[in-house]
């Protein structure tokens, strides 16, 4: 079920999957865009971020960055509703993906969460699954029913498209944890793939790899961004630089006060030229 289609009924419709589409050859939609406007977070009484008003484009990369505790990782589990997991917790404002509010009434936030792919911290495949399985859960979650050979075809297209396809494909049996943190961490992308979602949101993707997997993963983001649209929040400048297209910059108004958005724009006028002071301070790291 594609996101259009998430957000048009608020019950799933009894199409294919779009990696059973693709699977059988169908070509992909193009990315969307998210629209943010005015979103205040909150954990119970507690505001973590206010007044965010953001365009994440299609088919870029989009760097989400500020000093710890500024609501980079709730701003981004916002985007696929993942925030309201935790107890007591919500957003005011809206979330526009493809032109339609994530947020209306009636949006199932389950499905939401499944069309928007989410790579966590540290790398989280099954452990005791297969590779194979691994890269088909979530595929098998929405319910798709794959013949054999199209869920061959999905597993291969998903482990190339995450740059793993080579190094696992004579131990697809095998079990997930037996790969190496990066090889896991690509595991884990090509599970989010699997499922063709549009937007893939990386929450520090790399900060427990090593150098090599962090310039493998690098390379990755740098490649997916044709097809996905793709939020990235990570600490470190360097990588930031790197990857994205655009830059975000969180920081706190002050001590206890919720995070905001200072600035937002194209990454090299950021990190050349940032309209605020504390953009260039944080940038240069003289705080955080
Ligand atoms: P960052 O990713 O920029 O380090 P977070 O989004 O993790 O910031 O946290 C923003 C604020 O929200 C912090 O004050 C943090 O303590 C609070 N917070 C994060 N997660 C929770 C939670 N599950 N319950 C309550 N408060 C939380």
């Amino acid at each position: 079920m594609s996101m259009r289609s998430v957000l048009r009924d608020s019950v799933p419709t009894p199409v294919p999957t779009p990696a059973v589409t693709a699977a059988g050859g169908g070509s992909r939609r193009p990315a969307i865009g998210i629209d943010v406007e005015d979103l205040d977070i909150y954990y119970g009484d507690v505001q973590a971020v206010r007044g965010v008003t953001l365009a994440i484009p299609a088919q870029s990369v989009t760097a989400v960055i500020g000093p710890s505790g500024c609501g980079k990782s709730t701003f981004l589990r916002s985007l696929n509703r993942m925030h309201e997991v935790a107890p007591g917790a919500r957003v005011d404002g809206t979330v526009r993906v493809d032109g339609r509010d994530l947020y209306a009434a009636g949006v199932d936030p389950v499905l939401v969460r499944r069309e928007i792919g989410m790579v966590f911290q540290r790398p989280n495949p099954f452990p005791t699954m297969s590779i194979r399985d691994n890269v088909l859960a979530g595929v098998r979650l929405n319910g798709g029913r794959l013949k054999k050979d199209a869920a061959e075809a999905v597993v291969e297209r998903s482990l190339r498209g995450a740059n793993l396809w080579d190094e696992v494909k004579d131990r697809l049996n095998r079990p997930g944890a037996g790969l190496s943190g990066g090889q896991q961490q690509r595991l884990c992308i090509a599970r989010a793939i699997a499922v063709e979602p549009q937007v893939l949101l990386m929450d520090e993707p790399c900060s427990a790899l090593d150098p090599i997997s962090t310039s493998a993963i690098e390379d990755l983001i740098g490649q997916l961004k044709s097809e996905y649209t793709i939020v990235i929040v990570t600490h470190n400048m360097q990588q930031a630089a790197r990857v994205s297209d655009e830059t975000a910059f969180f920081n706190l108004a002050g001590v206890g006060e919720p995070g905001q958005l200072v600035e937002s724009g194209a990454t090299t006028k950021i990190f050349s030229n940032p309209d605020n002071p504390s953009t260039e301070a944080y940038i240069t790291g003289r705080f955080g």
